[in-house]
């Protein structure tokens, strides 16, 4: 990527913008809906969906952390999983054998709690192993590895019911563990598309940030963490940058009942305020910045919008759940997601007749068990 034509595009979008206070300046007004499986992505576009924005505590209107990247060339990857988040990849009509890399920044519940359900729940149409990406830790224990196998072992009566009744390459997982203090190192490289990953300052070491650049892009995903010069420095040039805002300290103690002190730690140190994620905005510069991990609405917004104006006045985006990013030469646009709440799964085209693929081997029933079924269909 060079870096002249980048900064003269992010001047021209600066200026017709600079007074955007939220999401809702950012949308293009002829094109303010998406409908899932309506819209083909041009070979050229990338388009990034919010499946979750909101807190480790949930609510109707935002699930937890997670975000869904697709690429004109075919290719689409996932950036963290949190609880309730694959609720929303659901309306999206995407098959989840066309949709099975994973990217995790951190090991919170609130990043990877749907990994299960993602990973057994998907095996029903799914016909192919999901791939998971994601830091070490300071001990074996802290890292992507261990917590995936753990979730694996603790389904143990989940995955060996269904084996046996579903084609056994659906229930298969690789997980890539990465040296969280990698700087700015490729983690992924294949199809033109570039991965790479920078520790974040987040609780206690082993969670990082990613960027992915393909076509000329640079989509950069800060997962959670306070405010650091190394994602300042790796974040440069980018076209959609996503930076969690957590809640005003105020809001902090007035919604969720902190201490003034619990609230300084958790809503500065462990995470990002609104100020202070304003001031990563303004130095990093990107075509559009998305503020999320918040509870966006009509009595936090102006709150929390206007604390970020203190210290940037660039194009941003406040995120909610299913606002969906195109991303292309010429502009970056924001719409909502528009979705039939009792959608079927769609299946992949490369579906394959279920008899062709291998079986496990079933485990049976107790025959003191069996002897108490009433034998109608059999
Ligand atoms: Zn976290
Ligand atoms: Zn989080």
């Amino acid at each position: 990527m060079t870096t002249n034509p980048k900064r003269k595009r992010q001047t021209n979008l600066a200026r017709g913008r600079s007074q955007a206070v939220d999401s809702s300046t950012v949308v293009d007004k002829k094109r303010g809906t998406y409908y899932p499986a309506t819209e083909e992505l041009r070979p050229d576009e990338m388009r990034v969906t919010a499946l979750g924005t909101g807190m480790p505590v949930l609510r109707p209107s935002q699930m937890s952390a997670s975000w869904f990247v697709e690429l004109g060339n075919g290719d689409n990857f996932f950036f963290d999983m949190g609880t309730g988040s694959i609720k929303n990849f659901s309306a999206l009509g995407v098959a989840y054998q066309d949709a099975t890399n994973l990217f995790l920044t951190h090991l919170h519940s609130d990043h990877v709690g749907d990994f299960p359900l993602w990973w057994i729940g998907g095996w029903i149409t799914r016909q192919t192993p999901v791939n998971v990406w994601g830091p070490s830790g300071k001990t074996r224990e802290l890292g992507t590895k261990y917590c995936i196998d753990k979730f694996a072992e603790a389904y143990t009566w989940d995955i060996t019911s269904r084996t046996g009744e579903l084609p056994d390459p659906g229930k298969g997982y690789r997980v890539t563990e990465f040296d969280y203090k990698a700087m700015n190192k490729v983690v992924y490289k294949k199809n033109g598309v570039t991965i790479r990953s920078w520790p974040q300052l987040h609780a206690i070491d082993g969670a990082v940030a990613y960027s992915l650049e393909w076509n000329g892009f640079k989509f950069v995903y800060g997962g959670d963490g306070r405010p650091s010069d190394l994602f300042v420095k790796y974040s440069q040039n980018t076209d959609l940058l996503i930076h969690e805002c957590f809640l005003t300290e105020d809001l902090l103690m007035r919604k969720f009942g902190f201490s003034k002190q619990m609230a300084k730690s958790v809503g500065t140190v462990v995470h990002t305020s609104p100020e202070q994620c304003g001031y990563i905005f303004s130095q990093t510069k990107p075509r559009l910045a998305v503020a999320y991990h918040f509870f966006n609405d009509f009595e936090t917004v102006p709150e929390i919008g206007s604390h970020i104006r203190k210290t940037y006045k660039g194009p941003l985006s406040l995120a909610k759940d299913l606002h969906i990013y195109n991303i292309t030469k010429k502009n970056v646009i924001e719409r909502k997601v528009a979705y039939d709440p009792d959608n079927w799964p769609s299946r992949s085209k490369d579906y394959v007749d279920p008899r062709t693929l291998p079986m496990g081997k079933k485990t049976p029933m107790s025959k003191w068990l069996l002897r108490h079924a009433i034998r109608l269909d059999e």
